[in-house]
């Protein structure tokens, strides 16, 4: 099997494994006990709340964990937005994932009046578009650091100086920038940083929010005090503990990692465009290092994940089925990308594992695949 869909999810990294295994075998305490043999777990959290803040240069403290990246990403949004009744505007992109984008429509359905600010045809938001849509009640903006589908990064920096300016509070999902570009909260000026492990090498089930000291936090999920009031119900240590040394792992490999993975992905889209004449999706010169959305003229993106499978390949698409038929990703669509297009666009993403060989593989495979669906079968 060859996968190049990393930005769906990554495997458990050895070291990461290796640091959450005791909380399964002799360390399965309490954290929230009184005796030593659960409160000690205390220090394993408070270890990866470091690790956590470290990553994107917060205080421990400011670091909540949560069950996974939406769940942080919804707590931003529900506490950003309602903290203030006299200020219930939401600003957020289009292109957001669904995580922030069906939150915006709970808020709306709870009284509140969300704007969704449109992207250019690279996936780029316009500053100024931005900053004539903000108003005096305006209580929040959340973009996200980096695109899911398209890798496209938001000027994040622009837009926190901005809010910044104007009182606003800044939420960025942060799940796909994380560990392959450079993240600061301080530099960015954001309020709330929405994580979660599996992108970054530790297992599902598991984020991060952070809360700038002193911003409004509401838990989602009451009952219990953990997390210092933030978000209730028993820690789950092991997988908070595998979440700060999966930051760790690539906060410290990030630099060599974005080089490396770079070039791989360089190579591959520059081979495949020779071969297939296939076009790249959003801005190449705002993007992870990792990501690489093709479109493939004539082609369904569904076809060609299936005879990529069947290859040995793991790949994806942002399209999905509803109601029967298939609907162009929401992000393509929103960069005016025409229908059939974005219908025939592909998301190749590398990660860590990713080897030269995996991509001549994929260099030599693709090609035919599209021949075959294009009709034009060799011999
Ligand atoms: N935000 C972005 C940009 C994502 O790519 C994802 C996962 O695909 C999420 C949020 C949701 O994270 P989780 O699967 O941990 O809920």
């Amino acid at each position: 099997m060859r996968y190049f869909d990393y930005n769906a999810t990554t495997p458990v990294a050895q070291p990461v494994l290796d640091a959450m295994l005791p909380f399964f075998e002799d360390r399965w305490g309490n954290p929230s006990s009184v005796y030593s043999f659960g409160h000690d777990l205390g220090e394993a959290i408070e270890r990866a709340r470091s690790q956590v803040a470290s990553l994107i240069g917060a205080q421990p403290r400011e670091i909540v964990f949560t069950g996974c990246g939406t769940e942080s990403s919804n707590t931003a949004l529900a506490s950003g937005a309602c903290h203030d009744p006299s200020k219930r505007h939401v600003i957020m992109s289009s292109v957001e994932h669904p995580a922030n984008l069906r939150m915006g429509e709970r808020l709306e359905s709870e009284g509140a009046s969300v704007s969704y600010l449109g992207v250019d045809k690279e996936g780029l938001i316009d500053l100024s578009e931005l900053e004539a849509n903000l108003k005096p009640d305006t209580a929040m903006v959340s973009m996200m650091w980096a695109n899911n589908e398209t890798g496209v990064l938001f000027p994040i920096e622009e837009v926190g100086a901005l809010c910044r300016s104007r009182g606003i509070l800044l939420h960025t999902d942060a799940v796909q920038a994380a560990g392959k570009v450079p993240v600061d909260v301080n530099t960015a000026k954001v309020d709330y940083l929405s994580l979660t492990g599996h992108k970054i090498y530790a297992p599902k089930g598991v984020g991060a929010l952070y809360v700038r000291e002193g911003v409004p936090v509401q838990s989602l999920i009451v009952g219990g005090g953990q997390e210092q009031g933030r978000r209730a119900g028993t820690q789950n240590v092991a997988f908070i503990v595998a979440m700060g040394a999966a930051a760790e792992c690539v906060g410290i490999q990030r630099a060599e990692e974005a080089r490396r993975l770079g070039g791989l992905r360089d190579r591959l889209e520059n081979a495949l465009m020779a071969a297939t004449g296939c076009q790249r999706n959003g801005s190449t010169k705002h993007r992870l290092p990792n990501t690489a959305n093709l479109a493939f003229e004539g082609v369904e993106s569904e076809a060609l994940l299936l005879l990529l499978d069947q290859a040995g390949f793991c790949a994806s698409s942002g399209s999905a089925c509803s109601t029967g038929s298939l609907e162009p990703s929401h992000v393509l669509t929103a960069m005016g990308i025409p229908r059939m297009m974005a219908l025939g666009s592909v998301r190749l993403s590398l990660g860590m594992p990713t080897t030269d060989e995996d991509v001549d593989e994929l260099i030599a495979t693709l090609p035919r695949l599209i021949d075959r669906l294009r009709g034009h079968r060799p011999g």
